[in-house]
């Protein structure tokens, strides 16, 4: 299978060359011609399996049959910024050799370059929620031309308690238009909101969404309370990383953490949602180019974000909701690349673990760094807790290499 054979416009086989794409992920494979011929789509993914393509491309090349003019006729909604500015990009990428306006309205940055922005004609825009309703609220933009809605992400703005503005916008469009609809997990409300939202969807299922990417080796590292930073800072000296996210649970751990690897001369920034926007631009933008080797984020980048070339994830806390566990750890292992994920948790996240084993059906290893003085824990008594040193799967030339921080 090629992307020769979907019958996409020339102009966006163009952009999918440039983008070096050989062949479709299984995804694309099953999406591109169902949105091609006109279903809507419900569609669970697992993150880093080429979904903004699965959906861009048909799009793209539907938009591209149509020639330009006559208003927005494709609206995408992501839960957030980072995601909204991620998926303008892939737009404008695939769609490079096109004549196409792409518009990005998101919340934290002034009106001013946003209002140009819809006042230019966008044929495509991607937005979060809130800032979108604003522009419709002033009457701004107008939503009667959209053919094309993409709701993406629709659990995670449910997290978000996006869900009400996400309807009061959909009230806005057509009701003779395309929907794709993009979940992980469908708790009762989004099975609710599907029903309104979609007309005979094509179901697409990529993978279970509760399986972690093949490609990520991930282990847990029970340690006492008192000793999580030690172990940590062992972790991170033990492991030769090219680039690491460590997730904590809340705002002010993460900025505790980032402080405390600076002081210790880590290239090392912060990505939670009191930072501004500038904030978290400079952050994702030095975490992408390399500039900070780790970046220390709540689950505000857990979620699809896109970075390349991250090796490692270290979970300082057990995430509280099981889909958040494998969402952190495919931040690693993207795209064919394999990755290792350390989730270090203490004997009050007992619970927490077996919740997390059950959603995705298999017991994850537990280990001991070696060398490390740890402290008695009682989790210790656990069976099946292997020596060993950060994981497998770190990948150096001679084995582990110790105290080495570098990019290779
Ligand atoms: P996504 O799941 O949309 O976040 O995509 C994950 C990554 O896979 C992105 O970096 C895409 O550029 C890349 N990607 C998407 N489709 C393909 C493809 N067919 N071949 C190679 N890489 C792809």
């Amino acid at each position: 299978m090629s992307f020769q054979d979907f019958g996409l416009a020339a102009t966006v086989l163009q952009g999918i060359e440039a983008m070096g794409y050989t062949e479709p992920t299984p995804i694309q494979a099953r999406a591109i011609p169902e949105i091609l011929g006109g279903r809507d789509l419900m569609g669970s993914a697992q993150t880093g399996t080429g979904k903004t393509a699965a959906f861009a491309l048909p799009i793209l090349s539907r938009l591209a049959e149509g020639g330009r003019g006559g208003g927005c006729r494709c609206l995408v909604l992501e839960p957030t910024r980072e995601l909204a500015a991620q998926v303008d990009v892939a737009f404008r990428d695939y769609g490079r050799h096109m004549d196409l306006k792409v518009a990005l309205i998101q919340g934290g940055v002034g009106f001013g370059g946003q209002r140009e922005q819809i006042q230019a004609g966008p044929d495509v825009i991607v937005a979060t929620p809130g800032r979108l309703l604003d522009f419709l609220e002033q009457g701004e933009i107008s939503l009667k031309d959209v053919q094309f809605l993409v709701l993406d992400e629709v659990d995670r703005m449910l997290d978000m308690g996006f869900l009400p503005q996400v309807r009061r916008i959909v009230e806005k469009c057509p009701k003779q238009r395309q929907t794709l609809f993009f979940s992980a997990t469908l708790p009762p409300e989004i099975a609710t909101m599907t029903q309104w939202v979609l007309k005979d969807p094509v179901v697409v299922e990529i993978g279970a969404t509760r399986t972690p990417a093949e490609t990520v080796t991930h282990a847990l590292y029970p340690v006492a309370k008192d000793q999580k930073f030690d172990l940590l800072l062992a972790i991170l000296e033990q492991t030769s990383f090219q680039s690491c996210i460590i997730f904590t649970s809340t705002k002010v751990a993460a900025d505790q953490i980032a402080g405390q690897l600076h002081r210790l001369k880590h290239a090392v920034v912060a990505l939670h949602s009191n930072r501004s926007q500038a904030e978290r631009v400079e952050a994702l933008e030095g975490f992408k180019s390399g500039k900070y080797e780790v970046l220390v984020a709540t689950d505000i980048a857990a979620r699809g974000l896109d970075i390349a070339g991250v090796s490692h994830v270290i979970n300082y806390d057990v995430p509280g909701h099981p889909e958040d566990y494998v969402h952190r750890i495919g931040r690693t292992g993207r795209a064919q690349s394999s990755g290792d994920a350390f989730t270090i948790f203490t004997a009050e996240e007992v619970d927490t673990v077996r919740s997390i084993e059950r959603f995705i059906s298999a017991k994850i290893p537990r280990k001991k760094l070696e060398g490390f003085p740890y402290l008695y824990t009682a989790l210790f008594n656990e069976q099946s807790l292997a020596p060993g040193g950060p994981g497998k799967g770190v990948r150096t030339m001679s084995g582990y290499s110790f105290g080495s921080r570098r990019r290779r």
